[in-house]
């Protein structure tokens, strides 16, 4: 059982107090978050005072009742701190709460802190931060993943029960493969984005990250649905997606294998051995394997950087030094005020995207880059629409390797950005996918693998998730942090 359902649990039955829980939670964030650095800010007092308030009221009927929740650094909690992990929003408090945390907030949870991330959530490793990176709690020399690498940390270290990250080429997944942890993209126009920072609003999702497929669904089913602050969700009803984890099972399942997602060129031979592992104990328990073909798949990366620089490009223009955070000293005319305070306050890979993301807007490339990659990216999208149609579900790897060095690509841009081969081209298609630990390397490195669905269909991919952990339990990777 995963730790949120176990802690609820236990809350329910008595066998624990809350402020006990609080008090211990706060001791193992206070030792190990200097290690992993996956807070940027802890909610201390807060967490203390929300536990007293819990404690004498009865409410115990909220889903999330007293569980401790960590939330990304691009998702508004009122009058806290939201920075995207950048020093252009310094001094940024969010005037209002995004819709995702309100309803965690109204479903009982209690936001243990605010997480690390790459800056604008733009990276795999979240090395590209202003407050260092994130660090695995298996290894601490490695990466967490990125960019929502403090979302995966904590939960893996044990230093809240589930956690809130975005998705909007991989980074929900990559880091839940590094850290060994499951953590869910649904689809595009599930969950509302209001009150999230825009990286690449085509692409953007919020989700969830817990020990299991169950605690996600838990999550999942709190933050999902339609938004009326939110035109891109989608008013499709919400499965009861709790139910679908708690019945989970691979038996009758057809799962497709997408052909150009096993290769063995660039991918770690343990990665390749694993995921026909995973592949033998779907067969095992009743599922039907399929071969099938995306055959756009290695235009994946080239659309999505097109695709997510040139609406990154326009999502951060609004970030001038006028009307959020910093504000560069010493100007002598507002176009100095704007260059300033955008040199200063913005890291270098957020300032290469910015410039490609121009670039290829610009007129007499437009055509050439953007509206090319548009038109491969509808073909990306079929491909996975039809592939779809013939099986419930596509399974494939997450990352082509164990988490890596810390520092090991951070001067290779490109070989950053080919870390994220397996799972750009589903935020390119819309359609969700969810994460899960398939087993270790030879180091003890985690390993992830993916069930990948059609639009809506979460409830398939946390039953099957769900299937996969009952057949196969995975052990926890031992934690390098203490
Ligand atoms: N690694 C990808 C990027 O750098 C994905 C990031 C994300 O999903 N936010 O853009």
């Amino acid at each position: 059982m995963g730790r949120l359902s176990q802690l609820r649990d236990d809350l329910k039955n008595k066998k624990i107090r809350l402020t006990e829980v609080y008090d211990d939670l706060i001791v193992k964030i206070k030792t190990r978050n200097p290690q992993v650095n996956a807070y940027l800010e802890v909610f201390e007092e807060e967490m203390r005072a929300r536990t007293k308030i819990l404690e004498t009221e009865a409410s115990e009927a909220a889903p999330l009742a007293g569980l401790p929740i960590g939330i990304k650094d691009m998702i508004s909690m009122k009058n806290h701190v939201v920075s995207a992990s950048s020093k252009i929003l310094e001094g940024y408090r969010a005037p209002r709460s995004a819709t995702v945390t309100e309803k965690l907030k109204k479903a009982g949870a209690i936001f243990t802190g605010r997480l690390n991330c790459d800056e604008f959530a733009m990276g795999s490793s979240n090395e590209n931060t202003s407050f260092g990176a994130v660090k695995n709690p298996v290894d601490l020399a490695r990466t967490a993943g990125g960019s929502s690498g403090g979302s995966a940390a904590a939960v893996a270290a044990e230093l809240c029960v589930g956690s809130l990250g975005t998705d909007t080429g991989g980074s929900i997944r990559l880091p839940a493969a590094f850290c060994g942890i499951v953590g869910m993209k649904p689809t595009y126009g599930r969950v509302s984005r209001s009150g999230v920072i825009a990286f690449a609003s085509s692409l953007d999702q919020v989700g969830p990250f817990a020990d299991d497929a169950l605690d996600c669904a838990e999550i999942l089913q709190v933050i999902a649905g339609r938004d009326a602050r939110d035109s891109t969700t989608m008013p499709v009803p919400v499965e009861n997606y709790v139910a679908a984890a708690k019945n989970g099972s691979l038996k009758g399942l057809k799962i497709g294998l997408p052909k150009e997602y096993f290769i063995s060129e660039g991918v770690s031979p343990e990665i390749v051995k694993q995921t026909q592992a995973a592949i033998e104990v779907f067969k095992k328990e009743g599922a039907t394997i399929k071969e099938v073909s995306i055959p756009h798949t290695e235009y994946g990366i080239a659309v999505y950087y097109l695709v997510a620089t040139a609406e990154a490009a326009s999502n951060l223009s609004r970030y001038d030094g006028i009307r959020y955070g910093k504000r560069a000293k010493d100007f002598a005319s507002m176009k100095d005020l704007i260059i300033k305070t955008r040199s200063e306050g913005f890291g270098a890979e957020v300032k290469r995207r910015i410039m490609l993301g121009t670039f290829s807007l610009s007129s007499g490339y437009y055509d050439a880059y953007y509206s090319k990659a548009q038109y491969v990216r509808s073909k990306i999208q079929n491909e996975f629409l039809n592939a779809l149609k013939e099986v419930d579900v596509l399974f494939a790897p997450v990352t082509t390797s164990t988490a890596f060095k810390i520092g090991e690509k951070v001067n290779d841009p490109l070989a950053m950005y080919l870390s994220d081969i397996f799972t750009v081209s589903i935020n390119l298609a819309g359609v969700p996918a969810i994460a899960f630990p398939i087993g270790h390397d030879s180091k003890g490195l985690p390993i992830g693998g993916q069930f990948i669905g059609g639009p809506f269909q979460e409830a398939k991919l946390l039953a099957a998730t769900a299937g996969f952990e009952k057949a196969h339990p995975i052990t926890k990777a031992k934690l390098a942090c203490q």
